[in-house]
């Protein structure tokens, strides 16, 4: 077989590992979401009343609606009203297509959720399960279930009267395995093809090299690819999703290249990524996240507001932060806009050399001024919660000329072209255990 004799090529600082490798490391065993790069990006037109297809994530990997009342965890159903994420609907909307279910019984939930998702890491058919008061006038008990293993829990608090949040996890084993063989046609058509390799794998591997590869040119049949994958299993049920922890591809034109996935203790780390051996970013777009953690509260496109309740157009999204994160510009450019501005609170409009305009909404300080140039990666302002606001958090907009406003998370952003300092130790400490697991693992083709 291919990348059996010699193996890859180990950079110095993976040949010490009688050294090193009793510094293994323990990934976290949540499964991150990250794959399902669909380009569903919204037309023209940017009307907040206008009706615009829902963007939509769908888990390449959930077998079927409703599959989660297989869940092997499941409380006596009976009591329940069950529902699913809808395609092209959001968390709200999906919520009240539950029969019983009222707009502010949909608010109250997606409130008091909000800092416990990620709201663009939802998928069509996931479970939602709710338990009514017996006059069910009110809800006593939610649960949305991504998977048979994971539930996020609202339970009415007798002595406060709202709805507490407590997670479940039941216990999964994490396993591994090797995928290699030779490309035919496109790697994506040579992996779609297998039947071991699923949609979310196929994604996952694609973004992490074609940041490195140009496979409109550079690929050809004969070329190799090995990838190491983790999965999580719960009795015996492999969990949608995985994690690509390495991925390599050998051609005769591009050469040998290489990814390593890295990971920050934070799992909503905007640094959590693919990198090449040296800790290079593998995004070609070369512009920086603008916060450095990436949980997103409310999603792009057609949402109920939290506040005000009405259905409309949310042209951005919004991350998580605390008062007070820094607020990077994502690339090179020119501040239009730099004040209070409503219900915006303090906002920031920087526009770049191609005409794009970025937004950076509900800001506790503002650190440029109109007609400042600003680089990619500095610091431009303070995460806050100015002008209409439900807690510390920063909306992000992107304005094109030719599309209208996009989804940012469809962007390619990194945090950083290079990882530093200690994160780069830490790097290489996981890159040394991923070299373990690859020397442990058995291949298969
Ligand atoms: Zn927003």
């Amino acid at each position: 077989m291919v990348f059996s004799q010699p193996p890859f090529p180990a950079p110095p600082f993976l040949q010490r590992k009688s050294h090193l490798r009793t510094l293994a490391l323990v990934f976290g065993i949540f499964v991150v979401c990250a794959g399902g790069v669909f380009y569903l990006l919204a037309k023209r037109g940017t009307a907040p009343e206008e009706e615009r297809e829902k963007e939509w994530c769908p888990n390449p990997d959930a077998p079927s609606l409703g599959y989660a009342t297989l869940n092997p965890g499941e409380k006596a159903s009976s009591d329940y009203a069950e529902g699913w994420i809808l395609p092209y609907k959001g968390f709200e909307e999906s919520l009240m297509a539950i029969s019983g279910v009222t707009l502010a019984m949909a608010l109250e939930i997606t409130n008091a959720i909000r800092d416990h998702i990620d709201f663009s890491k939802i998928y069509a058919g996931e479970s939602l399960r709710i338990k009514f008061s017996p006059d069910r006038k009110m809800v006593e008990e939610f649960i949305y279930s991504p998977n048979f293993a994971t539930f996020h829990t609202l339970t009415r608090d007798r002595t406060t009267g709202t709805l507490a949040y407590s997670y479940t996890r039941l216990p999964t084993e994490t396993r591994y395995r090797i995928i290699s063989g030779t490309l035919e046609g496109t790697l994506n058509a040579s992996l779609a093809k297998r039947a071991d390799v699923t949609t979310w794998i196929r994604q996952a591997v694609n973004n992490a090299l074609e940041g490195m590869i140009s496979f409109s040119t550079d690929a050809r049949n004969g070329d190799e690819y090995r990838i190491l994958v983790a999965e999580e299993f719960y009795r015996g049920n492999r969990l949608p999703g995985g994690k690509v922890l390495y991925a390599a591809y050998r051609g005769k034109v591009s050469g040998f290249r290489e990814a390593f996935w890295y990971e920050d203790p934070n799992p909503d780390s905007a640094f959590n990524a693919h990198y090449t051996v040296e800790g290079k970013a593998l995004a070609s777009t070369g512009m920086r996240l603008p916060v450095d953690r990436i949980r997103v509260t409310s999603p792009f496109g057609i949402r109920i507001h939290p506040l005000t309740g009405r259905r409309q157009m949310h042209n951005g999204v919004d991350y998580a932060g605390a008062i007070g994160d820094p607020v990077y510009a994502v690339t090179t450019g020119t501040v239009t806009f730099a004040a209070p501005d409503g219900a915006s609170g303090k906002k920031i409009v920087i526009r770049h050399l191609d005409g794009t305009l970025t937004y950076y909404l509900h800001l506790s300080a503002i650190g440029v001024k109109v007609g400042q140039t600003v680089k990619t990666g500095q610091i431009i302002g303070r995460v806050g919660s100015t002008g209409l606001s439900n807690g510390p958090h920063l909306h992000f907009g992107i304005f094109d000329k030719k599309q209208g406003w996009v989804n940012p998370v469809r962007i390619k952003m990194i945090a950083a072209p290079t990882l530093e300092g200690n994160r780069f130790e830490r790097f290489k400490t996981q890159a040394l255990e991923i070299h373990r697991i690859l020397e442990n693992t058995a291949s298969g083709s």
